[in-house]
């Protein structure tokens, strides 16, 4: 799509390609949104720039305002461009043990960054993220896996731009879940249309949102960044009326293919989209092969963001090396 010039970066947020992923079957084909393609690099710009307009259209925060949110990856950058493009200030507190690149970025678009005790995890940020907020004049604490906002965002913006592409033939959703905004938005949005999309939520193996379905799976650690959970009761977000299925994916098989996507289909993306792929994949061989009805023969899907954010964690390293 050809565009004219704009007036600021937070206006290319969105709009981002929709590539056939070459691997999945010819009968059933695989659509994957590059969501790399954001001013921040990553899906979530599109919810720093939705939460933070929001925001501020109803009155919570005006010019001046803080946004204070405790992340530790691209929720900060996307809500650090739109706090840097809308006069806001932004301070994200983030626990030590976190990837410095990210940290690094967040500083850069001029927001403060605030570290917590690795030991007190995700739990010591948001609670010190609060108590930043409360000591200041006109702070909010968006809460990405808690607000509506971040579902809002993507039904949106993400559901009706695949929906459009796709001319609403689009039989299946297979996306992976974080804060599960992004599989949620989408999911409610192609519903609403075609009640019988069937919508899948990916997960790796040794996180427990199947849990939630009723599954009974083992809890373990997992290397996959950016999807999965080990506190189901904090990802509010996550809707089992929308979910039909949860698909878990190993580390080997997620690793393996982001290493074949950059090989043989020229994408610089990161683990969670090698998930997100094998999951797509293998709901469209379902598909092709008959166990699966659905309304159109096609699966969309999310890549979330690119390689280049985990380069030092040996992402294109050898499986034995590739860092959490
Ligand atoms: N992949 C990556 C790299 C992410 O940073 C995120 C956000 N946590 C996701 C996937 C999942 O997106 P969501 O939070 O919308 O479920």
């Amino acid at each position: 799509m050809t565009r004219g010039p704009v007036e600021s970066v937070l206006e290319t947020v969105g709009n981002t390609p929709l590539v056939r992923v070459e691997a999945a079957p010819e009968e059933v084909p695989v659509y994957a949104k590059l969501e790399s393609f954001n001013p921040g690099a990553s899906v979530k710009d599109r919810i720093g720039a939705y939460i933070c307009e929001q925001l501020i259209e109803r009155g919570e925060l005006e010019e001046g305002g803080t946004i204070v949110e405790p992340t530790a990856g691209n929720t900060g950058i996307g809500l650090a461009i739109a706090a840097n493009q809308l006069d806001l200030e932004a301070v994200f507190v983030v626990p030590e043990r976190f990837s410095v690149e990210k940290q690094t970025l967040m500083r850069a678009l001029g927001a403060e960054v605030v570290n917590t005790p690795t030991e007190d995890a995700m739990g010591g940020a948001i609670e010190r993220a609060r108590e930043i907020a409360d000591g200041r004049e006109d702070a909010v604490v968006p809460q990405q896996f808690a607000n509506p906002l971040n579902v809002e965002a993507h039904e949106r913006t993400t559901g009706p731009e695949i929906y459009d592409a796709l001319d609403g033939e689009v039989g299946a959703v297979v996306v992976g879940c974080g804060t599960c905004g992004t599989l949620v938005g989408v999911a409610r949005y192609v519903l609403e249309r075609e009640p019988d999309v069937h919508v899948v939520a990916v997960e790796p193996e040794g996180s427990v949102f199947a849990r939630a379905l009723g599954a009974d799976v083992d809890e373990d650690e997992y290397t996959i960044e950016g999807i999965g959970t080990h506190e189901l009761e904090r990802n509010e977000l996550f809707d089992p009326e929308v979910v039909d299925e949860v698909l878990q994916v190993g580390d080997r098989a997620a690793h393996d293919e982001l290493q074949r996507l950059a090989r043989e289909e020229g994408h610089l993306v990161a683990s969670s989209s090698g998930a997100a792929s094998v999951g797509a994949r293998r709901v469209a061989e379902r598909i092709r092969d008959g166990d699966l009805d659905v309304p159109h023969d096609a699966v969309a899907t999310v890549f979330p963001d690119s390689s280049e954010r985990y380069l030092s964690k040996h992402i294109y390293g050898d499986f034995e090396d590739w860092q959490p």
